[in-house]
């Protein structure tokens, strides 16, 4: 099988409410970035990615395009279903960017799962739960605020939260009380710092964070800082934006530095290294977060499937955002229910995209 034609589209992604993030970072919509990989088999598939905003992740919206323009050419006439060999071709033609590589190889998936004509879960590992259990993130905002942003997503079904903290360490304090004292029993709740702490301030939050039973996530900026901080505080901790590679992983692991990782396709470059990424951590005992930085449809039907094929007690988390998006690109979008979500049975991701409400192409390299 042989790619003939690479398209690419840009869509506005309306969250329906401003987001806030630490460090003054919010966002009420997103740039997302959807491709379609013709072959000549007349089999397609879809790929999308999205950073979250330009100062989350190194990625960012116009980078996913001038990053397609410059390799999408060079992959006419490639195997997509030769997917190891297709992400080695890409990884050289353009080094790093793996948010660019991403879009593709979320697209040989979804043509490999229908020239099988099997779902892409199933090409993964099969499906090892009904569904996968959603969190819901909790926007940075004064404490009070946040403890009632929690019990308005637990009426829709959730009992996963990730508070959004790494402001005033006499403030987070607050925060980490408040949302701690809202917590019902059973219920998981991981405080994302989202690495704006200085370890000084890291340690004096989670000083006062003993025994409220939250986890914390990427309490500084390095790994280094993490470190530091995580030998001061015997409470669970997960690492996030500094695990972008195996060799991070791989040494967090053996400094014993995290308690689950959070694992992102476009951080790692798409399902394919994701995918590796999980069977390591499977392997290794460590549970993990399965998402992305931000997508819509398609982004969400490559989550659901990567998680769904993870084993239960290992896949620690998967956030909402893709599955709750005000805007509908394909047709099949998965849709929670109570807080859940399972991939879809159809060939690839199960997915179509409606082409006609996108506009023209940004990109149609043939
Ligand atoms: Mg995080």
């Amino acid at each position: 099988m042989k790619i003939t034609r690479i398209t690419a589209w840009r869509a506005d992604l309306p969250r329906g409410r401003v987001f806030r993030l630490s460090g003054g970072r919010q966002t009420s919509s997103f740039d997302t970035t959807l491709v379609r990989v013709e072959t000549d088999a007349g089999i397609a598939g879809l790929g999308e990615v999205c950073p979250l905003g330009s100062a989350y992740l190194p990625a960012y919206a116009a980078g996913v395009h001038t990053g397609l323009a410059e390799i999408a050419p060079q992959l006419l006439g490639e195997d997509p279903t030769a997917i190891e060999r297709f992400n080695r071709t890409m990884d050289g033609l353009l080094k790093g960017h793996p948010y660019v590589k991403s879009a593709l190889d979320l697209a040989c998936w979804d043509i490999l799962g229908r020239a099988a004509g099997l779902p892409v879960v199933t090409l993964l590992g099969g499906r090892q739960a009904d569904a996968v259990p959603l969190y819901q993130p909790i926007s940075h905002d004064a404490p009070k605020r946040m403890a009632e942003q929690m019990a308005g997503a637990r009426a829709e079904g959730y009992v996963r939260f990730q508070p959004k903290v790494g402001g005033e360490p006499e403030v987070d304090i607050l925060r980490l009380r408040a949302i701690a004292a809202a917590a019902k029993e059973g219920e998981l709740v991981v405080c994302d710092a989202n690495g704006s702490w200085l370890t000084h301030e890291a340690k004096r939050v989670l000083q006062a964070a003993r025994g409220l039973g939250l986890y914390i996530e990427q309490p500084c900026l390095s790994y280094e800082e993490c470190l530091s901080v995580r030998r001061h505080y015997d409470g669970p901790m997960v690492l996030d934006e500094c695990i972008d590679s195996l060799p991070a992983l791989l040494r967090a692991h053996a400094d014993g530095a995290l308690d689950a990782v959070n694992i992102k396709l476009s951080k790692v470059g798409g399902l394919t290294k994701a995918r590796l990424f999980r069977d390591l951590c499977v392997q290794l005992g460590i549970p993990m977060t399965i998402e992305d930085a931000e997508g819509g449809d398609v982004v969400g039907a490559a989550i659901a499937s990567l998680a769904q094929s993870t084993p239960p007690k290992l896949l620690f988390s998967v956030a909402n955002a893709y599955f709750t998006v005000k805007r509908q690109t394909t047709d099949g979008a998965i849709v929670p229910d109570r807080g859940r979500v399972a991939a879809n049975r159809g060939p690839g991701y199960g997915l179509a995209l409606r082409e006609g409400d996108l506009g023209a192409p940004l990109l149609d390299i043939r």
